[in-house]
């Protein structure tokens, strides 16, 4: 008798638990030159559509290519200030400041540079030696400079460069989409912008949101190993990305600011999973830029975990990542 009441009472308490657990909402849209898929367990049924909102909001602030943009009027004025919004200054201080951080490996400034190669245009092509040196010239993220004006408005001035926050701007906009899941109360939910991915919680069976770690070499749908993610932010930069193939060889959208030509190194991709979307996106573009070696002494020292795939299927990964993120292979050509 006292088995049946027990079972009777574990059976109502799942129904009450289940019949006020949040429904799951999802969105697909498109923003950022990327598709956003979204998966909400909310109780307000607004939470992806405010995303969407912040996602164009964004957009129409920081895209490079909208002339009105922060951005856009910053590249058009070239030397001059203009003023900006308080999202743009907080995400153009952020890249600057991790410019330094990481050497220049994620540069900024890198907009004419990224122009003359035209990747993902009908013009893509490998720019002159003339062209690019003009623009080498032009590529410091020394030269950007922001403050507050004596009306407290934010300014900022491209300083004679092109300023592209292609490298930064879908892990900032996960940051706040993460931001205002959290004010809408939501405990369980994925968003996946591109190459960046935010998750928190657990799926309404208790287990563990997993990511695909996309296998370079295979195509879009094709990832090599999954991970389990938690309130972190996971962003991947891969040669698979953009680019294109010219006199047979391959160019790829990551460039060195360096040398102002596309990385040629061992590696196809570079993932990273920290606690900020911005960061987590600057460090997968910088870390591809200087390599596995100063990539993974670099992460160990920032204390973020990576895992660099190299083109011969060989994984490099900082210390405790496997265990960290329930690390599973799935294509077993991959190796340690
Ligand atoms: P991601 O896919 O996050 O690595 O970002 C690549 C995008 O960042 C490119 O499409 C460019 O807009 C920009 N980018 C490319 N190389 C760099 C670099 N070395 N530093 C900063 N941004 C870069
Ligand atoms: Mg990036």
């Amino acid at each position: 008798m006292k088995r049946i009441l027990l079972c009777c009472l574990a059976i109502c308490c799942i129904f009450a638990f289940t019949a006020c657990a949040p429904a799951a909402q999802t969105g697909e849209s498109f923003a950022m030159d990327t598709i956003i898929t979204q998966t909400v367990y909310a109780k307000n049924d607004s939470v992806i559509g405010q995303n969407n909102q912040i996602l164009r909001d964004i957009e129409n602030k920081m895209s490079k290519t909208i002339p009105t943009s922060d951005i856009g009027r910053m590249n058009a004025q070239n030397t001059q200030d203009v003023e900006i919004s308080d999202d743009t200054a907080q995400v153009l201080k952020t890249c600057v400041e991790h410019a330094a951080l990481t050497d220049g490996a994620f540069d900024p400034a890198l907009g004419g540079l990224m122009a003359a190669w035209g990747f993902g245009t009908q013009n893509a092509h490998i720019p002159g030696e003339a062209e690019l040196e003009g623009l080498l010239a032009h590529t410091d993220y020394n030269a950007i400079s922001a403050g507050v004006n004596e009306d407290g408005k934010a300014f900022a001035n491209a300083g004679g460069t092109q300023v592209d926050l292609g490298g930064a701007g879908k892990g900032y906009a996960l940051d706040r989409l993460a931001q205002n899941l959290t004010d809408n109360g939501v405990s369980s939910a994925i968003l996946s912008l591109g190459g960046s991915i935010y998750a928190v919680g657990t799926k309404p069976d208790g287990s563990a949101y997993k990511i695909g770690i996309r296998d370079p070499s295979g195509s879009e749908n094709d990832y090599m190993a999954t991970l389990e993610l938690d309130g972190k932010f996971v962003s991947t930069s891969g040669t698979y990305e953009r680019g294109f193939t010219q006199d047979g060889t391959y160019y790829s959208h990551i460039l060195d600011p360096k040398t102002g030509y596309p990385v040629k190194n061992e590696l196809a991709s570079v993932t990273v999973i920290c606690p900020s979307g911005i960061l987590s996106d600057i460090y997968s573009t910088a870390l591809f830029v200087m390599g596995p070696e100063k990539g993974i002494a670099f992460a160990h020292g920032q204390g973020v975990d990576a895992l660099f795939l190299t083109n011969d299927k060989q994984m490099i990964a900082t210390d405790g990542f496997a265990e960290k993120y329930g690390l599973s292979i799935t294509n077993k050509d991959y190796h340690g």
